[in-house]
């Protein structure tokens, strides 16, 4: 603090408004005069001689390290005199910006501080957040702030049965999460709205839907940034005692034990876990983020249509990539909490089973994260390119798994097929009757032709093992090239559910094309021809399905 105000010091003031200040409080009074800003600019200067070893008088140097390791600004507060003026300058050459309150004229980026020199007129209840955005400082929560216990250590921690107190999604309700990008007013960073009914308004054993808002704004945040922090909704959340969740995007599901919401565990804490570990963990890549969320089944319904919209978008950006073009695959090993041997390769033509991560944003989550879940995997010498087995791949997946596995394929269902997790979107099976396979997506709950629903056959395949036969995928990679090509490719599908086809079905129709059978989409079963292989195989004789006509299946 400096200088005065009408005649009263800038200390004074505060003690007669009774703030308290000294080193205590960091409110310290450099003097009574407007030059004594000068104390705290010689301050900094200390800093970058002692700490940043530069000289006296290399002032690019002071400038340099002050701007990038200082994190200072200046607020002058009311009129703005030509000798605040002056001081400000001076602050502004050692790269800390200035925030007045006041109508100034404004400096705005010209490459001596990191971002704007001079923003005026900010009003007091914002200028903190303003000054804060301007000078490229980063919130940094320490601990975060739950009633229940929190850390890896809970991680793969199960909530099952009597001890749920609260349900959302998986089935039972709708639920959905979605990250998303907003301008900087529009975010008040750790601001944290509920909408609907809490934990504390429903009785133990309650369903509600769910839908998890979480809305970044930063100079440095990127669309392409969205599903990296969205991912980490799954693990974070699964961090805290009591709390378990699965899947992701709009196929979430989330348990809340009755141990937690006796301890006072509320839904409002997710976005309290939000804020803190997504600050912690991808500072660096955005400035503020708030948490909206809803229990309400209109809202949910209408956050659910808009992320539908932009999950298609993201997909689509890898569309017209091919496997054979790139060099790297990247891997994910994000579920090994729930199953330890699990390791995803994710190449252009092969998403994340769980739909949540393609190649690019693999990509661009090991630039953010270089020691993280996603690392680059050189594909090596081909082994086998027709199965989708590499070198490089094997050896990855040797040391990821921790020795357990050495290979697998990743365009094959029946020869070694790649591991699972419990977070796959969709299982295909072989129906051996049929010589094809089925696909069952998670939000489908009734009995498949194999005579094993969703859940059972994600249970039995989804611990990390690979299982000949069976297989996980997300619902975007079905349409893909590389779909168990191994195995015959798409022409393989003989029966999915009616829900999956439709909701695919553009893609569905575009691949039909280009593999040269416009009516395939008409020649897949669903539960409206049978649920059994022998109520379906007359339907598939009937239409003339490519699969009844190709090698054995089991070879
Ligand atoms: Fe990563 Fe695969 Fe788990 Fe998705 S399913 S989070 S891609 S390990």
């Amino acid at each position: 603090m400096g200088g005065e105000y009408n005649g009263k010091r800038f200390a004074e003031q505060l003690v007669e408004a009774g703030v308290q200040i000294g080193w205590g409080t960091r409110l310290v009074s450099f003097g009574p005069d407007t030059s004594a800003t000068v104390f705290a600019m010689g301050f900094a200067t200390r800093a970058a001689m002692s700490f940043g070893g530069i000289e006296a008088g290399d002032y690019r140097k002071i400038l340099i390290y002050n701007k990038d390791r200082i994190f200072a600004f200046a607020l002058p507060l009311g009129y703005v005199t030509d000798e605040w003026y002056a001081n400000a300058a001076g602050a502004i050459n050692w790269g800390f910006p200035a925030i007045a309150d006041t109508p100034i004229p404004e400096v705005l980026p010209t490459g001596i501080c990191t971002y704007e020199h001079v923003v005026s007129n900010v009003p007091h209840d914002k200028i903190v957040a303003r000054a804060v955005e301007v000078r490229g400082l980063k919130t940094a929560v320490a601990e975060v702030p739950i009633p229940v216990a929190f850390g890896p250590a809970f991680e793969g921690e199960r909530v099952r049965g009597e001890d749920i107190y609260l349900e959302c999604g998986g089935g039972r309700t709708n639920m959905v999460e979605w990250v998303t990008t907003k301008r900087m007013e529009e975010v008040e960073d750790g601001k944290i709205e509920m909408v609907g009914p809490e934990i504390t308004d429903v009785p133990a054993g309650s369903r509600l839907p769910l839908a998890i808002v979480v809305e970044v704004a930063g100079r440095e945040m990127s669309e392409d940034n969205e599903p990296i922090l969205e991912r980490q909704i799954h693990h974070l959340l699964n961090y805290a005692q009591g709390i378990m969740h699965i899947g992701q995007r709009d196929i979430a599901w989330l348990r809340v034990s009755k141990a937690a919401a006796e301890r006072g565990f509320k839904l409002h804490h997710i976005g309290v876990i939000l804020h803190a570990k997504l600050h912690q963990d991808f500072g660096r890549i955005f400035d503020k983020v708030q948490v909206k969320i809803y229990t309400e089944d209109d809202k949910v319904n209408e956050v659910i249509q808009k992320a539908r919209a932009v999950y298609g978008e993201r997909d689509a950006r890898i569309e017209g990539m091919s496997d054979e073009a790139a060099d790297t695959y990247y891997s994910c090993t994000l579920c090994q909490s729930f199953a330890p041997t699990h390791v995803c390769i994710i190449s252009p033509e092969r998403t994340g089973l769980c739909g949540s991560y393609n190649w690019m944003d693999c990509k661009a989550a090991y630039e953010i994260n270089p020691t993280g879940p996603n690392q680059p995997v050189s594909k090596g010498e081909v082994i086998d390119a027709k199965l989708g087995q590499w070198k490089g791949v094997n050896e990855f997946i040797f040391k990821a798994s921790r020795g357990n596995l050495d290979h697998y394929n990743m365009y094959s269902i029946m020869n070694d097929p790649p591991t699972t997790c419990g977070c796959c979107e969709c299982v295909a099976a072989v129906l051996p009757l049929c010589n094809g396979i089925m696909i069952v997506n998670r939000g489908y709950k009734e009995e498949t032709p194999c005579g094993m629903k969703f859940t059972t056959l994600a249970r039995t395949v989804g611990g990390g093992v690979s299982t000949p036969g069976f297989v996980g995928h997300s619902k975007y990679s079905i349409c893909q090239r590389k779909f168990i090509m191994g195995d015959g490719g798409i022409k393989r599908v003989v029966w999915m559910p009616k829900m999956l086809k439709e909701e695919i079905a553009e893609r569905l129709k575009a691949r039909a094309e280009e593999i040269g059978i416009p009516n395939f989409p008409d020649m897949i079963a669903d539960e409206t021809v049978g649920t059994t292989e022998e109520e379906i195989l007359p339907f598939l004789q009937e239409k003339g399905h490519p699969a009844l006509t190709m090698d054995p299946i089991l070879g």
